[in-house]
This record gives C-alpha cells, structure tokens and sequence, in this order.
C-alpha cells in the first residue's frame, strides 16, 4: 500500500530497558532511520552529581509532568536524575536520563521463577518461550556475580557475608545475584574468573569505555566511573555508535496521532499510514513533530500510561486503544526496612549495591501471597556521614567523646605544654562505630497483588490508585522477616521506611509494572500477547509497547531481566531479526 513519506522507520520513545533494546534492535535493521526521544539528559563518565548542591539540583520536576504541586512550588523546573512520585498509598522513585532506570539501578538482572507466569499471564509467554530472550539480555548486560574475594581482599563485602550467615539461621537459601557490573571483559563478557584489577579501564565488548568497578558504593545515585553497565554503554551505544540510530535527549513525547492515506493527523486511523510523533524539547521549550512507520512506546511505567492515556482521552487521537489501559499496577510488591545499630559489622557502605538474594517462598517452597526475597542494600559513605551527624543518639555519642577526648588533649596539653601525637587517636575515639557500619538495609520485593489502578487526575496528569490492603499478607511477611533480622543482628531498632508509619502507610516502588499488559484479546489487556503481532497495541498496527508496564502481574525477582526479555522478544517481531549478543557490532 503506497502511503505518505515518513520522516522515520520509527520513533522509540523512553530510553529505559524496553527502550534502549528496541532502539539498538530497530536501528541494527533500519539504521538512521531509527529515532529516539528521551525527555531525561546525558550522563557521561564522572558527569553524576555529588555535592549538596549539584543533589539537589537533580531531581525531576516540571510543569504538568507528575500530580498536582502546591502553589509555591509550581513554576519550578527541574530536568535531573530522579523523578520521584507521591500517589495514593504508594510512593515512586524512577529516573529521567539516558538509559532511563539503568542510570540508577542496582544492577541486579534476576529470572523469576517459571511459576510466576502462571497467573496474570497470557498463554504463551512464559518462562520457557522467553528463556532465550533472557539469556541474550544477561550477556548483553554482562550479569555475573560479584567476583570471589580471596586473591584480593578489597573485593570482601562484609554485608554479603552477613545476609549468607542470616539466610542459613533463618533456615534460607542465599545465593550471589548475577549484576550488571564491569569487572573487565573477561570477567563479565568472556566467561572467565579473573576480573580486571579495581579501577583499570577497558572498552568494552561494544566499544564503550568503561571501569573495573571500584566498589564505591554510590550505584544508585549514577556511577562516575561508569562501572555499572548501564544502558547508554551497550544497548545504545551500539545502536547510536555501530547502527548510526539518531538519539535526541531532552525531548518529551507528548502526543501520538496516526496518520491517514495522505499523511495528514487521522485520529480515526488505525496506524497503516505510520503516525505522527509531537515532542517538547525542554532545552528550547518549543514543540516539534517527526512521523514514522512505526512507534515503540517505552517510556516506562509511569510515563507509557500517561502518554497513551492522554492520547486516548485528553488528545483523542488514540481511541482505539484498550479500556483495559491502566489497569493491574503493581510495585513488585518492594518494601524496604532497616535493622539499625547491630552487634554485627554490615558495612552498607561499600561494593555493589545489591550482592545477593534470599529467598521467602518465591523460588522455592513456592507461596503466592507470601513469596518474596530479601536483598542486600548498600548506600553511599556520604549518605553515612549524613546520617551520622544527623541521627541524634549517634551525634551526642559522639559530642560526648568528643568532649572527653579533648579535655584528656587539654589537660595533658596544659601540664606538659608539648603536644603529645595523641590527635589521630583521639579522632579514631571520636569517629568509630558508626551508626552506619553495623546496621543493615533490607531491600525486599515479591509478588504484590497487582491491582493498582492508573488514571489521569483532573490535570490529565498520571494518578495511581493502590489498594495496599490486598497485598498486605506479603508485607506482613516481609516484616516478620525483618524483624529477625533485626533480632540476629541484634539490632537496636528495626524501622520499616519512615512513609510506612501511621498515618502516611504508604509502599515506595522502585519498580512500577503493568497498566499496559500483554493479554490475548483487548478485553484482557492493551497489547498483544500472538507470537504474530507481539507488543502491538490492540486497535494499531505499528504502535508496540515494550517497558515495564506491559509485564501483567508481579514476577516478585528484580524485573529488568523480563522486561529485556520481553522487549527482545518485542524487537524480534518488529524486525525479524533473531538476536545475538554481539549487537550487530
Ligand atoms: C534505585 C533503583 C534501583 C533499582 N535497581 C534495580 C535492580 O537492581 N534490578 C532491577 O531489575 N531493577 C531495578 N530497578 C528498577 C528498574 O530500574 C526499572 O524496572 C527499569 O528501569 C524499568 O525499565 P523501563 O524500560 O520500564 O523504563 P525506565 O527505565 O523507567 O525508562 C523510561 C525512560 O523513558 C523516559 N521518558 C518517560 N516519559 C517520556 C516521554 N514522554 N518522552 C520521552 N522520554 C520519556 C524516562 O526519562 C526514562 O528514561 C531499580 C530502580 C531504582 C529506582
């Protein structure tokens, strides 16, 4: 069918996993004529922010983009790394740069077990008719286990040992999580057992500089050194680099419309004639539209939802699109905890963020409404001298020695009139046993109920509805559990995060799923589950989905591993093209 010259192949919106796959995919078959939006920055080598001042400058928040601000707050804009949101019952945290969550993850790639696809999921997709996806976005994302300590002792993680040591007392199985980590190409890319020395920087496999992870701590908040292998050194990289794909950051895709026989907007279309992509760049302030053959929607949880929400009933210029779109949210059912001041060293403040997992009744001794697993979290030293002048028995504690420690200083001082060398250890009195170093942060995800709501608010902005009650078995069981942690530590409190405490009650998600799931028909889902039209939206040819919000029910593990699952098996329908680790490069 003869039809309108398009500006694209296709537009890609969002750069998170489902994102960055399908880009690198789409332009290995079309390449310059593959483009990306995404509405977050660049972050190059050591470009992450650290001091009080860059932090907080690096929040996400502008006009219109979230729920409604207080007044005083309104016109300010900000355009960094982490865009956090406040709903009913369930807080967020995600991220808006090059390579969408990948910038702040904690690096864990984890297949669920195949009984999560057991329900929620449509016939066809599960385990076994992904496995090969998963085992190709592993060796892209170089997911490995953090390398054995023993030939060099700066790569001992106290913390892990720990959770090991807890796990078997709590009768559990712990075992070393496969990460996303640079620890050279032949520890992470090659297979082998010996990692690049801490620091040392290579290319990697697709030809991005990277470093041997230094064991910092600071993953979530961007790694400086790029250790982490996040997107925009793989996936995008290959895709911009080796495949010649366009990509245009701070743009944000505000509106999708198709296209009719003669290339104008066509609200009536169903996508034949491609569709016509109109975008903000947030630089300039200024609209701008592109047209393509086809749109990939990857704009994550939030933002997907949103943009089609808006598309079908703020713009009408996607009616077709399900009535099922927004429904079955889940957080992965996360809850995070902390067991503080211990009689155990935990170290939280060094090596990879997370380093093993722990499993409650979701890989083995399966239990639907209890299956969860506890995680390992680490912070950066930083947030730990934060703490430390913040917390306030740990303050005075230390005001207290403090004291002592000079007045002894003094005293010896005045008699003597000599200075006696005793400084640096009347500094090692004052600063050791940090509150930090013996308290534990619990990081615990599972499989929640599923049945959050997304709607738009009064401003045609993105709300979610959480029913926290249905889902409150799982908690109840992660609490228990951090409660004897706390107690095996010997921890002087446990805390739950601070939002769960009455009268907020609120979850916290880093890992929002669903509202757009995959299903057989329109009346269970927004996008198709047929090996022959994988991803596409009901209602449109060409226009897919392919991000966290189309996976259909919690998979309890962290999701990346199946939301790159999904996006490759996305990818492969679209192109036709069976993929390959290399990445065409
Ligand atoms: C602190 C933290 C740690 C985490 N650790 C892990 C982990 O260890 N393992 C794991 O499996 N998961 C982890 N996650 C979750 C993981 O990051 C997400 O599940 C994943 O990134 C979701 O991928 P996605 O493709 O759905 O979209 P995202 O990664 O959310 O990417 C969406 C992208 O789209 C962009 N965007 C949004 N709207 C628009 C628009 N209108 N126009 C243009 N661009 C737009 C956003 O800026 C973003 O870059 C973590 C999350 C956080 C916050």
């Amino acid at each position: 069918m003869a039809g309108p010259n398009l500006d694209y192949e296709a537009i890609v919106i969002g750069s998170g996993f489902g994102g960055s796959i399908n880009f690198c995919r789409l332009a290995q078959k079309w390449g310059n004529k593959v483009l990306l939006l995404e509405r977050g920055r660049r972050y190059p080598m050591a470009s992450f922010a650290r001091s009080p001042k860059q932090i907080a400058d690096s929040f996400w928040s502008i006009d219109g983009n979230a729920v409604k601000r207080p007044k005083h707050i309104q016109d300010k804009k900000l355009r960094g790394l982490f865009d956090i949101r406040n709903y009913k019952k369930m807080d967020a945290v995600i991220s808006a740069g090059l390579g969408g969550g990948s910038l702040i993850y904690a690096n864990v790639f984890l297949e669920p077990p195949a009984h999560v696809f057991e329900q929620g999921w449509p016939a066809g997709i599960d385990k076994a008719a992904l496995q090969p996806y998963y085992q190709i976005a592993k060796q892209v994302l170089g997911a490995r286990p953090v390398p054995p300590w023993q030939t060099d002792p700066r790569r001992k993680i106290v913390r892990t040992e720990l959770f090991q040591e807890f796990a078997a007392h709590d009768n559990r199985t712990s075992k070393l999580a496969d990460i996303c980590v640079f620890f050279g190409n032949d520890y992470s890319y090659n297979g082998r057992e010996q990692p690049l020395a801490i620091g040392l920087q290579e290319k990697n496999r697709y030809g991005a500089p990277q470093t041997s992870c230094t064991y910092c701590g600071e993953c979530d908040i961007g790694c400086n050194t790029h250790s982490k292998n996040t997107l925009d050194l793989n996936y995008l990289y290959a895709g911009e680099h080796s495949h010649g794909g366009q990509i245009r950051t701070d743009c944000q895709a505000e509106k999708i419309v198709p296209l009719g026989a003669a290339g104008s907007d066509d609200p009536q279309a169903g996508g034949e004639y491609g569709y016509r992509v109109e975008f903000r760049d947030l630089e300039s302030d200024t609209v701008h539209s592109f047209t393509a053959r086809r749109v990939v929607v990857s704009a994550g949880t939030f933002g997907s939802n949103e943009l089609l929400l808006r598309c079908r009933d703020v713009f009408g210029t996607l009616p077709k699109l399900s009535a099922q779109l927004g429904r079955w949210f889940s957080g992965n059912g996360d809850f995070l905890s902390f067991a503080i001041e211990g009689k155990k060293e935990a170290d939280p403040n060094y090596g990879p963020v997370i380093t093993q997992y722990t499993d409650y009744h979701l890989f083995d001794r399966f239990q639907r409404n209890r299956a969860f697993i506890l995680e390992d979290a680490s912070y950066p030293a930083t947030l730990a001298w934060y703490i430390e002048g913040a917390f306030p028995t740990s303050l005075l504690r230390k005001l207290v020695r403090a004291v002592k420690a000079l007045t002894a200083w003094l005293k010896k001082y005045l008699a003597s009139g000599v200075w006696n060398g005793s400084l640096g250890f009347s500094l090692h009195e004052i600063l050791k046993d940090d509150l930090s170093s013996k308290s534990g942060v619990l990081l615990c995800m599972g499989l929640d109920n599923g049945d959050g709501s997304l709607t738009l608010n009064a401003e045609g902005r993105i709300d979610l509805d959480w029913p926290q009650d249905t889902s409150m078995p799982l908690y109840q069981a992660i609490l228990e559990a951090g409660k004897r942690f706390n107690a095996f530590i010997k921890g002087k409190l446990f805390l739950p995060l601070p939002t769960w405490e009455l009268p907020v009650k609120h979850n916290v998600t880093v890992h929002p799923l669903g509202g757009c799931i995959l299903a057989d028909s329109a009346e269970k889902g927004v996008v198709s589950a047929d090996p022959q039209s994988r991803g596409q939206a009901f209602g449109y040819q060409g226009l897919y989905i392919a991000d966290g919000s189309i996976l259909p029910s919690a998979v309890g593990a962290n999701p990346i591993a199946t939301i790159s699952a999904t996006a490759e098996w996305i990818a492969e329908g679209i192109t036709g093209i069976a993929p390959d680790a290399s990445l065409g490069v």
